[in-house]
Parts: C-alpha cells; sequence; structure tokens
C-alpha cells in the first residue's frame, strides 16, 4: 500500500467552536503528517464542485448554506491508508451514532437543524482525494 493523501476539512461549526487546533492535533496524533493548512471563506461555486455527488438531494442547499455561514479550514494529510485512517477517526457521518472516541462522536451532536452539522469532511476514495484537493488547493 503507497502512501496517499486526503483533503479533510474543518467545517465552519467546528471552526466557530473553536475546534480546529483539537482536531488537527488528533490527526496528527494519530501520526498523520498535514502537509497544507488554509483558512478559505468558501464559494457557492467551490461547494458545487466539491459536493457535486449530493446535487439535487434533499440535503444539499441546507448543506451549502452551512458550508457559507463562516470559514472553513481545509489541510491535506499524508500517510499511509490515510482515506481510510481519517474517516475512520471522523466517526459516522451522523455525529448521534457516531461512536466515542471519534470526532463526531465525541464533539458532535443533533442541533435540530436541516444538515447534519458533524464537524469534518474527510475524502472517501485516492480518485476523491485528488479531485477534492485540486479544488481546495489549486
Ligand atoms: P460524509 O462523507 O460522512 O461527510 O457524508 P456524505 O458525503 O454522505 O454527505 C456530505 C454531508 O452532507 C455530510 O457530512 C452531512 O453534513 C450532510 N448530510 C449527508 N447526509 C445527510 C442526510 O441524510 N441528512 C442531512 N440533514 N444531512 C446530511
Ligand atoms: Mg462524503
Amino acid at each position: 500500500m503507497s502512501v496517499e493523501r486526503t483533503l479533510v476539512l474543518i467545517k465552519p461549526d467546528g471552526v466557530a467552536r473553536g475546534l480546529t487546533g483539537t482536531i488537527l492535533s488528533r490527526v496528527e496524533a494519530k501520526g498523520y503528517k498535514l502537509v497544507e493548512l488554509k483558512l478559505v471563506n468558501a464559494t457557492r461555486e467551490l461547494l458545487e464542485r466539491h459536493y457535486e455527488e449530493h446535487v439535487g438531494k434533499p440535503f444539499y442547499e441546507p448543506l451549502v448554506e452551512f458550508m457559507l455561514s463562516g470559514p472553513t479550514a481545509a489541510a491535506v494529510f499524508e500517510g499511509q491508508r490515510v482515506i481510510e485512517g481519517f474517516r475512520s477517526l471522523a466517526g459516522t457521518t451522523e455525529p448521534t451514532a457516531a461512536a466515542p472516541g471519534t470526532i463526531r462522536g465525541d464533539f458532535g451532536r443533533d442541533w435540530g437543524l436541516k444538515v447534519q452539522q458533524n464537524l469534518v469532511h474527510g475524502s472517501d476514495s485516492p480518485e476523491s482525494a485528488e479531485r477534492e484537493i485540486a479544488i481546495w488547493f489549486g
């Protein structure tokens, strides 16, 4: 298995709650290497590209509005099997159900909103990672 890269986003809820450092530390503490990092005010156009697989789904518009609500911290982490490793560390999509010990399980909850505010995004395959890193880092 070769060294991979993955896009990690700390979504606007994570940044607004002051969890950026805590979340980045957990990924670094697992042993992955931080290779890119910046704060981004995402545009609708960028988000349309990033979330193209979800266009037309019921949660798409609330998701975009949420992602436009404040800055996102965008990072690239590197390591063996980092794509799978980060998604395991993030926990399942719905924070209420995410296992304790995961980022979403430890810091997330249901806020009764139209979109799941679940703190982080991680690429789900090598192809997604390449596409998403190009979108956020050019
Ligand atoms: P992820 O890969 O675990 O982030 O999940 P997806 O790629 O399936 O969805 C992207 C994002 O859309 C998720 O992280 C959630 O913020 C949101 N989302 C996904 N599915 C749902 C849903 O069924 N309902 C709501 N309200 N939000 C969702
Ligand atoms: Mg996804």
